[in-house]
């Protein structure tokens, strides 16, 4: 087995910088900036045009190009800097993990999840469980835990949003063009991409391998778009999320089944797994029955199975957890069930949410039954988990069911904008040179203070400025091209005013994040959006499931609302949310707003993302909020499940009250003084906590080791499994690090 990068594409890449061919394969560059920057030294046009993909640019760029970069000693310099650092980085021998675990033989962990959010030129995720993901590899890599994940190649099908003019959401389907995208062909020994038959699943379903480089981490994505498969099969990895049960039990018998088996058919040698999200639970069914069939007692094929296991709840909404009817269970499940020696109803009984008996098979249930470490995504989340399972350990009162939390992080090198962190850069560099290994040390942080204020203003002012251009760019491009209606341009942002107070939403247009809640009272909004002196305007981004009415009608509603010359241009909406907008938006806005119904939001990460560069959260204190408002780095208030109009209500006191005069009240040279210091308590308070290098190490202290020890020497466990598991609330990542 192989993945080989097809150099011969590249012939017109001349020697003395052809690794830039190995740069492009590796996802790396996407959060080196310096490299990034190297592309676009080459060729700035066509970096453009491929919409930031390396290797299309690679490819269509002509050779000129190349020789002009050859001979220009400034950017062999640039060059010659980037690669060296790239090399060492993929020999991890002085990384944290090599630190942390001196002389171990070091097990590697499978991480598997449905989505995979890296970069926008790999569609490979819907939203934020994607991008997580995406970040929790990338942590990985920098800090050079061995770990390998799987996903699925979503080729056909990405969904960009296009919106007509009376506010319907319309989803154009775009093709990823697989040879022109940083992805690997992942060949068997007769140079044949790889093929592998999903075991003991009738009828068969078959999967090609394509591989990912991530830093260190190789993402393996599996394809059914193959002619082996029967039609219907096919289209198993076309798109994400497919509504009707019975695409998405396919889906994951592929992911969590197939997934196992690629990697055994790979030779790939782990030890221990990670479950991110219920999606992929069949594969810890395959672990059982490959230990069955080898003769193992249940029992104990069972704790093998849990004790080398770690498995990521994500969503407190029952509804949302996956649960499949006992008819579909045995329509593809007939071979596979009696190989693991066990009745029906036996078989059943291990997905049976104590809830709602006879129910089903519920994916989490049966993960949480099957691993030995669980958690939710914050605090709260964990409470409310822990609730919420509770009856999977009866003997137990809430507070002691063993379900942890760990509170999501998001990949800093990705999200903290390159100019803010040049920023700081200035000022840290005298302090704490290294600061970029070891950012999640709340103590460097202090230095931020010493930034002046009208430095840390001018920055985030360039970048709201970028935001409008580029917002103002993407309509243009589009009405040129004839493919825009007039309505269209006043809603979608042409009249911004860089000059006032500028909140922005983005998030799913599912209904619980409640999207619309400061159209609660129009006349109200009418007041503050107009206010003479203390204008405010609203950007909205987002997309609904291409299945839920119920979403594409709040996002109708908000479009009408930001084509009323009522509001004069000051409410806007921004199509085609995706990881590339989220970039402009959360660097680029003043203000953060995020209004879910209580306890439905899980963690929330675009909050992180806008804190850890300035960008002041206002939100509902659900998620990761409760934890990480502190009463100077935002605004945060208790919302109401029954109530809009009282929240709605709340916002608008807000707004009105405290964010808008804080914001205009200004010093002679028009900097807000009061404001840039909420600035600050916001990027100190929230890049070392909520970033994925903590998240991940907290994965690392507690869970990892525990379970790759045991996959070695499962006889060294002496206790009950769950007692390993910290009691809940136990902060025992601190004081391992300090
Ligand atoms: C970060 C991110 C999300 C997640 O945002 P939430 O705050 O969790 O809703 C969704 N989509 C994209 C493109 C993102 O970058």
């Amino acid at each position: 087995m192989k993945t080989e990068i097809p150099y011969d594409r590249f012939a017109h890449v001349p020697e003395r910088i052809f690794g830039l061919v190995d740069l492009a394969y590796n996802l790396w560059w996407s959060w080196h900036s310096s490299a990034t920057v190297l592309f676009k030294l080459l060729n700035r046009a066509e970096w453009k045009m491929s919409r930031h993909n390396p290797v299309r640019m690679l490819l269509d760029t002509p050779p000129r190009y190349f020789e002009r970069a050859a001979a220009n000693p400034e950017f062999l310099r640039r060059y010659d800097v980037i690669m060296y650092r790239f090399r060492q980085d993929m020999e991890p021998k002085t990384s944290w993990f090599a630190q942390q675990y001196p002389g171990q033989r070091p097990l590697t962990i499978a991480y598997f999840s449905s989505e995979f959010g890296l970069h926008h030129s790999l569609p490979f995720y819907a939203g934020g469980l994607g991008v997580l993901a995406g970040d929790h590899v990338k942590a990985a890599s920098d800090l050079g835990v061995p770990m390998v994940a799987v996903g699925f190649m979503y080729a056909e099908g990405y969904l960009h949003q296009h919106m007509e003019a009376n506010g319907w959401q319309k989803n154009v389907a775009e093709v990823l063009d697989r040879d022109a995208a940083p992805v690997l062909r992942v060949t068997g020994d007769d140079g044949r991409q790889l093929v592998v038959q999903v075991p003991l699943i009738e009828p068969p379903i078959y999967v090609a391998v394509w591989k990912v480089q991530v830093g260190t981490v190789p993402l393996f994505l599996l394809d059914t778009h193959i002619d082996e498969n029967l039609p219907e099969n096919r289209s198993i990895s076309h798109r994400l999320y497919l509504k009707e049960l019975e695409y998405r039990i396919r889906q994951e018998v592929v992911l969590g089944i197939g997934g196992r088996k690629v990697l055994h058919t790979l030779g790939i040698d782990y030890a221990a797994m990670h479950l991110n999200e219920g999606h992929s639970a069949f594969a810890l069914l395959e672990r059982l029955r490959e230990r069955l069939v080898a003769g193992m007692p249940f029992e104990e094929a069972r704790e093998q199975v849990r004790g080398t296991s770690v498995f990521t709840t994500h969503t407190p909404v029952a509804a949302a957890h996956d649960v499949f009817p006992g008819d579909l269970i045995a329509k593809y499940f007939r071979s596979y069930c009696p190989s693991l020696g066990l009745s029906w109803d036996e078989f059943m009984a291990l997905g049976e949410d104590p809830h709602n008996p006879g129910a089903g098979f519920n994916m989490t249930a049966f993960a949480l039954r099957m691993s030995r470490f669980h958690n939710g995504v914050s605090k709260r989340h964990g409470e409310i988990a822990r609730e919420m399972w509770q009856p999977l350990w009866p003997d137990l009162p809430p507070g002691e069911v063993p379900i942890d939390a760990i509170t999501n992080g998001v990949h800093m090198p990705t999200w903290l904008n390159h100019r803010i962190e040049t920023l700081l850069d200035r000022y840290m560099d005298a302090v704490y040179p290294n600061w970029r290994e070891d950012y999640d040390n709340p103590v460097i942080w202090e230095v931020v203070d010493e930034v002046p204020d009208d430095e840390l203003w001018r920055e985030h002012q360039w970048l709201k400025m970028k935001l409008f251009s580029r917002i103002r760019e993407r309509k243009r491009i589009k009405w040129a091209g004839h493919r825009d209606e007039p309505a269209n341009l006043a809603a979608e942002g042409l009249m911004l005013d860089t000059s006032a107070l500028t909140i922005g939403f983005a998030r799913r247009f599912a209904g619980y994040k409640r999207a619309d809640l400061i159209f609660e009272d129009i006349d109200r909004l009418d007041r503050i959006v107009n206010n003479r002196w203390r204008p405010v305007q609203f950007i909205f981004a987002g997309k609904a499931h291409p299945a839920d009415d119920q979403g594409k009608r709040i996002l109708q509603r908000i479009y009408q609302y930001s084509q009323d010359p009522r509001f004069g241009g000051r409410i806007a909406f921004v199509e085609d949310y995706d990881e590339q907008v989220a970039h402009y938006l959360v660097h680029g806005v003043d203000v953060w707003m995020n209004t879910p119904v209580p306890l439905m939001e899980a963690s929330g990460t675009s909050g992180m993302k806008a804190g850890m560069n300035g960008v002041l959260n206002l939100s509902i204190l659900d998620g990761w909020w409760v934890e990480g408002y502190n009463g100077r780095n935002g605004w945060g208030f208790e919302g109401h499940a029954e109530d809009n109009r009282a929240d709605a209500n709340t916002l608008y006191d807000l707004i009105e009250n405290e964010i808008a005069p804080l914001y205009y009240s200004r010093t002679m040279n028009n900097v807000p003084h009061k404001w840039v210091r909420l600035m600050k308590e916001s990027i100190k308070s929230i890049a070392p906590q909520y970033c994925a290098l903590r998240m991940l190490k907290e994965y690392v202290t507690r869970y990892y080791p525990s379970v790759c020890t045991y996959a070695v020497e499962p006889g060294k466990r002496t206790a009950g499994l769950d007692e390993s598991c910290p009691p809940p609330g136990f902060d025992q990542f601190r004081q391992v690090q300090r």
